[in-house]
């Protein structure tokens, strides 16, 4: 199936001009109530979080919204997204999310959607903060790891102690009350030695509207959890979401989008698809820190320190001037930054390659295939036989 998809456009061949960010991960709060023991901000190779500002001021606030009004302004942009990002966003209160997200509406040019959502862990989120939140139209994404307890082990406060009871009680609030409107989704890292049908059928049961599954960070130097790298190994995640697939594919895929999987369908059908997981397509998120730095994205810190930076902030520099960092324009280059292996895989324009982070090795940078490569290949291969056999003959 994937021979028929259309041939990716290159930035770099063709001489088109950069993309614009049209994703915007803002920092409110650069510290977290938990402590989830595999948590890339706190725990990876990358300590910056220590030197930042407990939370963005209104001043770095407010010169972040006039940014990104500046930047949909000059790009004639009809919508952007506004990510509101920790740490834990929630520690900065709804009244401030709220006040910012109607800074950044006010700045954008008239036409341009504003799509806010929060990113939470879940644990602050009550009837009234969400009442705030709604009245300033912010959606709210859940992070958690599966439904029940024993599938959150991993995520505990700075005491130890679970974060599994606040977040069931969080996504009860979202999936059943006035506020279902509200409700984004959830977005679970894998973990393979769960049983996916298990994980799978009890988010379902917190009826979320999407479910995002992310690959633990990881790359060639410092292999995922469970993951020994080299030729010929076994394919625990790709097995993983491979089973979450067959039960959505042939169950639900009208009741829950899931991304990972709607976007890998949608590549292989030669759709243009927007995931930092799949396909070539240039990639268009860009981060601010409390601090107001400018920074690529978050998981990039798990390749080596300062991996993330690029030495700009909203007082001093536009986002055009981050489009010109030569980390952001790797992005947008398409096949042409891919390692050779990559360009010849016959599974590429689908893949893409893989996560950016996952490809990184030490001393050979980016341009390598994903530490995920089997598992990638496992998924994409099993996709496409569902969709050849949902074609028929
Ligand atoms: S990471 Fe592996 S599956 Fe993906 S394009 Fe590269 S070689 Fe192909």
């Amino acid at each position: 199936m994937h021979g028929t998809v259309r041939a990716a456009r290159d930035p770099v061949t063709d001489g088109l001009p950069p993309v614009p960010f049209r994703q915007f991960v803002v920092k409110v709060n650069s510290r977290c109530n938990l402590a989830c023991r595999y948590c890339y901000m706190y725990f990876a190779a990358d300590p910056g979080w220590r030197h930042q500002p407990v939370t963005a001021s209104s001043r770095t606030l407010r010169h972040t919204a006039r940014r990104i009004g500046e930047h949909a302004t000059a790009h004639g942009l009809p919508a952007v997204s506004l990510v509101l990002h920790g740490g834990e966003p929630l520690l900065s209160g709804p009244a401030v999310l709220g006040a910012f997200a109607d800074a950044v509406r006010a700045r954008v040019p008239p036409g341009c959607a504003v799509h806010v959502t929060l990113q939470t862990n879940g644990v602050l989120l009550t009837e009234e903060t969400l009442t705030t939140l709604a009245a300033h139209g912010i959606t709210v994404g859940l992070s958690l790891d599966g439904g029940l307890a024993r599938h959150n082990g991993q995520r505990v406060d700075h005491a130890g102690r679970p974060a599994w009871p606040a977040v069931e009680r969080a996504a009860r609030l979202l999936a059943t009350g006035p506020h279902r409107a509200s409700y984004a989704g959830v977005l679970g890292v894998i973990d393979p030695a769960t049983d996916p049908a298990e994980v799978y059928e009890s988010l379902l049961r917190l009826a979320p509207p999407a479910i995002d599954f992310l690959l633990p960070h990881g790359n060639w130097s410092r292999p995922p959890p469970g993951l020994p790298a080299g030729p010929g190994r076994p394919t625990p995640y790709g097995d993983w979401l491979c089973a979450v697939f067959d039960l959505w594919w042939h169950a639900d895929r009208r009741r829950t989008r899931i991304r990972l999987f709607q976007e890998c369908l949608a590549l292989l059908l030669g759709l243009p698809a927007a995931t930092e997981s799949l396909g070539l397509q240039p990639f268009t998120a860009v981060v601010v820190e409390t601090d107001g730095g400018v920074e690529q994205v978050d998981s990039l810190k798990t390749a080596y320190p300062g991996a993330a930076a690029t030495g700009l902030d909203v007082f001093r520099h536009s986002f055009d001037d981050a489009l010109a960092h030569p980390g952001v324009t790797a992005r947008h280059t398409g096949l042409a930054a891919l390692a050779d292996t990559c360009r010849s895989c016959p599974l590429v324009q689908v893949c893409g390659g893989g996560h950016y982070a996952h490809r990184y090795r030490d001393g050979h940078g980016f341009r390598n295939p994903s530490v995920y490569c089997a598992d990638l290949q496992r998924l994409i291969r099993h996709i496409t036989a569902a969709l050849r056999r949902a074609a028929g003959p």
